[in-house]
């Protein structure tokens, strides 16, 4: 018989780690939930134009990394690649532009796919929590999502992060300052694929990684030198609520990021401790993206943070999240009439909010406090024909080996005290 194994560049999520990564989750959405933002989930599918127009089609996630497969009848879908343009597609379709007060905040949750070359850190299957500002132009609604970002990573007791600070301009000095680029970067000597980019993409090749072609971008034109006014007071306006915020940052005027849809504000987290693949998150505004994809003018600004790669951050600087056992009490029944007495208390503990599990299997009692020690459990709940005969169980406290009998009647309300 042949064996499965997750399909390269994937992997399982597995207790007890997976419970690393439900808290990372609950960790970036829990200032988010306080900040206003609303919960909003949408298809792991979308039609595979809504990304080619809103990513981009000279972005590597288009060109070379999206899932795409045509459906029976004859769709053209792609599993997401990213999260910004489905959320913005979704809150279009729903009018929630029209019906709320903007900006309209969302945040979700969720799996994301590119094929991508897999390595340390870069998966084809990995997970995000997003969140998005919708239809406000606002330096203080820039400000407020990175500084929410900076207090998700603070709660988790993340330090090594950083965050880089750039901005891209707008329709008005963009397009001049692309075209310097582009003056620039046709005189260096570079491979063909590279001269192609300049003619679609230039900004990408700023980022490009090789050191022979940053060698060459030593003099080029930066953005931040060719900013019109407004874009430059937005980006000033931006920095200073940070500052007075206490989030600092580094400007990078070589960030791009790798979608097409940003303007003025863009952003990255990196974590030190990571390798290459060290962005842990990042975002930006997009105040074009609406229109690209056929919905009025409606400036926006998003982020999206890596779960996988917080996690892996985490692990670098030895954080270990305190995390609430799963199970407090374990209850090991001695023979077939205790079994149903405990069952009935391990249902009535669960009940009144204390995280039981049970001796199934018919295990020995070796075997039994084995599974109980195993579990994390702080206590176990033993009890025989004789116990029950007297009316109570008795009550061990596995971290001292302290053990002594309750009556039967009072055991939820005690252990429900204790488990407090
Ligand atoms: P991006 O949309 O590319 O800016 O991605 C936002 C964040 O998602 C990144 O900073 C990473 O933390 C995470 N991410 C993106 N691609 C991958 C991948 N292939 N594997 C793991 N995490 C990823």
């Amino acid at each position: 018989m042949t064996t499965f194994q997750a399909p390269k560049g994937t992997y399982d999520l597995i207790p007890p780690e997976s419970a690393t990564y439900l808290a990372v989750r609950e960790a970036i959405s829990a200032p988010l939930q306080r900040a206003g933002y609303g919960y909003i989930e949408t298809p792991g599918f979308e039609s595979v134009e809504l990304f080619s127009r809103g990513v981009g089609e000279s972005t590597d996630i288009v060109t070379k990394e999206m899932y795409t497969l045509t459906t029976k009848g004859g769709d053209e879908l792609a599993l997401r690649p990213e999260g910004t343009a489905s959320v913005l597609r979704a809150a279009l379709e729903n009018n929630l532009h029209r019906v709320g007060n903007l900006p309209v905040k969302l945040w979700y949750s969720g799996s994301y796919y590119r094929y991508e070359r897999p390595q340390a850190g870069r998966y084809r299957h990995f997970s995000q929590v997003g969140a998005e500002a919708i239809g406000a132009e606002d330096p203080a609604l820039d400000a407020e999502l990175i500084i929410l970002a900076v207090d998700a990573y603070r709660s988790l007791g993340l330090r090594d992060f950083r965050l880089l600070l750039n901005s891209l301009g707008d329709k008005e000095c963009r397009p001049v300052y692309r075209a310097a680029l582009q003056d620039f970067l046709r005189g260096l000597e570079l491979d063909e694929d590279t001269r192609a980019r300049i003619e679609i993409n230039p900004l990408r090749v700023l980022d490009d990684k090789r050191e022979a072609v940053q060698k060459q971008l030593a003099g080029a034109p930066m953005m931040r030198d060719h900013l019109c006014e407004a874009c430059k007071a937005y980006h000033e306006q931006v920095r200073d609520l940070l500052s007075a915020a206490g989030v600092a940052y580094e400007d990078d005027p070589k960030l791009v990021r790798g979608l097409d849809y940003y303007t003025r504000t863009t952003f990255e987290f990196v974590h030190d401790g990571l390798g290459s693949q060290s962005a842990v998150g990042g975002g930006g505004r997009y105040d074009g993206l609406s229109e690209m994809i056929g919905g009025p003018a409606l400036p926006s600004v998003g982020w999206a943070l890596g779960v996988d790669r917080t996690v892996l951050a985490l692990k670098a600087e030895g954080v270990e999240l305190e995390l609430p056992s799963a199970t407090q009490v374990f209850a090991v029944p001695l023979g077939e009439e205790a079994r149903r007495a405990l069952f009935g208390v391990v249902t009535e503990l669960r009940r009144a909010g204390v995280a039981t599990d049970f001796a199934y299997g018919g295990k020995g009692l070796k075997n039994a406090m084995k599974s109980a020690n195993r579990s994390g459990a702080r206590y176990a709940l033993v009890a025989g024909e004789r116990d029950l005969a007297e009316g109570v169980v008795q009550l061990k406290d596995l971290e001292t080996g302290e053990q002594s009998p309750v009556a039967l009647d009072r055991i939820v309300e005690e252990l429900r005290a204790k488990a407090r």
